[in-house]
């Protein structure tokens, strides 16, 4: 449960944060993330009520509209030999390069909505929050460094992302926290 809801919210933040972003998929992540914000502490401690599972349905749903409009963006494309080579689950391997997006994404402002949304204070409280609820996973940095290597690479998978980006700076968000 913990782990889809955590693709859900890496679909919100990724549609929200994302070169194809407009009015119409942000209305969707922003509702999404609003929910997410509201059970997270009870998702940390798994004392998810009924009202919970059925918000959490929600915000899944919309978020899975929101990447129809937009794609996925870094996180995903990050995750996936994280999956490939490691057997880290798709909502685990997602999640561990949320905080590192939110928190290096270019444009300060839209990431301060998504964590104002979301009710964190900060991205370093929105990153810690990830690494309690999905421990910590260990990644070689040869394995992260082959990976960075492989997003800048190929186009098809930075198109997703507005800003340019160095490696050094696409390592270090991969690797926050
Ligand atoms: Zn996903």
């Amino acid at each position: 449960m913990q782990l889809s809801a955590v693709d859900a919210l890496a679909h919100l933040v990724e549609s929200y944060l994302n070169t194809n972003s407009n009015e119409l998929n942000r209305i969707y992540s922003r509702e999404g993330l609003r929910m997410w914000g509201e059970f997270k502490s009870r998702l940390h401690d798994e004392s998810l009520e009924e009202a919970d599972y059925e918000m959490l349905l929600h915000a899944s749903m919309i978020g899975g509209m929101a990447i129809t409009y937009t794609g996925t963006s870094l996180p995903h494309g990050l995750s996936y030999p994280v999956t490939y080579e490691l057997g880290v689950p798709h909502g685990k391997a997602v999640g561990m390069f949320l905080g590192g997006y939110v928190a290096y994404y270019e444009d300060r402002q839209e990431s301060a909505e998504v964590l104002r949304l979301l009710g964190f204070a900060d991205a370093k409280e929105f990153g810690c929050y990830l690494r309690d609820l999905l421990g910590e996973v260990e990644v070689s940095e040869e394995l992260m460094r082959a990976d960075v290597k492989s997003i800048l690479d190929n186009p098809a998978k930075l198109k997703n992302y507005p800003f340019s980006i160095s490696e050094s700076q696409l390592f270090k968000m991969a690797n926050y926290i």
